[in-house]
């Protein structure tokens, strides 16, 4: 499967050039689920689009037996991009720093190696929209995509993220949770304005705030069990136009990440408290977390699975079957809530310098595009065969 996946290589890394020049921001993904589907179309596999917004779903196969899923991201991030490749994002402040480019390129070459087998079975190939961002009722693609029923019938569901920091030549593929659940708060903590001269005839919401972010950043050393994952960051602070001018309020951002159901919980209602400092000092406060991710949990007996297939698919490759938790998380976790799945990261590391997700200088080995295609393919063929 392999050689016959580097056969297609030249192919898939144009594909993910092309999308990697045209990035688009989560469920804004147009003309990227049209580039989807036209190389669908040229393979004659049946699809559906516009599911999750500007999602793609395709079906292989002859419907007899179990069905597998394969799912890919598409979306890009707000970032402007620092490389200066051929390649390069033509969109302003977008840019695809997470792999999601490669993610379509190698489903799509796992497309073209399904076509020409006899499959026993349904393959349903899951191209989703914006894996990185909410939409306005506080929803990514992966949920959305388990709500339109993409999931539906699914008996065993897998994906892979490449990774710049892990190098070609490594897997990883975890048992249990692997990922974290992500949830983001807003608070705004609420004071006095006043002149910048005379802070007594006002209550500084600096002051209360800077309260507020000690408390917050003793949480988890001090509150939360210290054998458990558990992290809140506050990521921005709003306040202010004038140097003398003490502002009503100020605005505080950030994530909360935990594993635990009961921890996470915890960090909530400890984050209230927190914000509650400013009220014992006189002032206000208002806190919204918003519901994120659910913590990905691969199944241990197909994740099992995805490594005996790793195994043999790319025989030169390290699999670390224990790999350390990731605080990141992913959409993924709603289908693997759905159904029994396996997620694996795999090592694209250029080498050449640090290319940290999520950076204006991320890029990957672009080997990992065949490697990723062919490992899909053998995964949802294997699946059909022994079911
Ligand atoms: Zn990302
Ligand atoms: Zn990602």
């Amino acid at each position: 499967m392999l050689e016959r996946a580097l056969r297609l290589e030249k192919q898939l890394v144009d594909i993910r050039r092309d999308i990697h020049a045209h990035p688009e921001l989560g469920f804004h993904e147009s003309r990227t689920s049209q580039k989807v589907s036209d190389v669908l179309t040229s393979l004659r596999v049946e699809h559906q689009r516009g599911i999750a917004k500007t999602g793609v779903v395709a079906t292989l196969g002859d419907g007899h037996g179990p069905t597998v899923a394969l799912r890919a991201d598409m979306d890009a991030l707000p970032i402007q991009e620092a490389n200066d490749v051929a390649y390069r994002s033509q969109s302003p402040n977008v840019m695809h720093a997470c792999g999601h480019d490669a993610h379509t390129a190698a489903l799509l070459g796992a497309a073209m190696l399904l076509v020409k087998e006899d499959l026993h079975g349904t393959v349903r190939l899951i191209f989703q929209p914006s894996e990185e961002a909410q939409d306005g009722e506080h929803k990514s693609g992966g949920l959305r995509m388990v709500e339109e029923g993409a999931l539906d019938a699914v008996d065993a569901v897998f994906a892979l993220h490449v990774a710049s920091d892990m190098p070609v030549g490594m897997i990883e593929i975890g048992d249990g949770p692997i990922m974290a659940a992500v949830d983001s708060f807003q608070a705004r903590v609420i004071g006095r304005g006043c002149h910048g001269a005379y802070p007594h005839k006002g209550l500084d919401p600096v002051w209360l705030a800077a309260q507020v972010i000690n408390a917050i950043h003793g949480i988890v050393p001090r509150r939360i069990d210290p054998t458990q994952p558990a992290l809140i960051s506050a990521c921005t602070i709003h306040s202010g136009i004038a140097d003398n001018v003490i502002p009503e309020e100020i605005t505080l951002t950030g994530t909360i990440r935990s594993f635990d159901a009961g921890i996470r919980q915890q960090l909530h209602d400890e984050l209230r408290r927190a914000c509650a400092l400013a009220n014992g000092l006189g002032g206000e406060y208002e806190l919204a977390i918003v519901g994120g991710y659910p913590p990905t949990v691969n199944d241990a007996q197909q994740a099992a699975f995805l490594r005996s297939v790793a195994q043999v698919v790319l025989p030169d490759t390290q699999i670390v079957t224990k790999p350390p938790l990731h605080m990141g998380a992913e959409d993924f976790s709603f289908m693997a809530q759905k159904a029994p799945g396996a997620f694996a990261h795999i090592g694209a590391g250029k080498g050449d310098r640090p290319r940290p997700h999520h950076n204006p200088h991320f890029d990957i080995d672009e080997v990992v595009i065949a490697r990723g295609a062919a490992l899909l393919a053998e995964t949802a063929l294997r699946y059909l065969r022994n079911g």
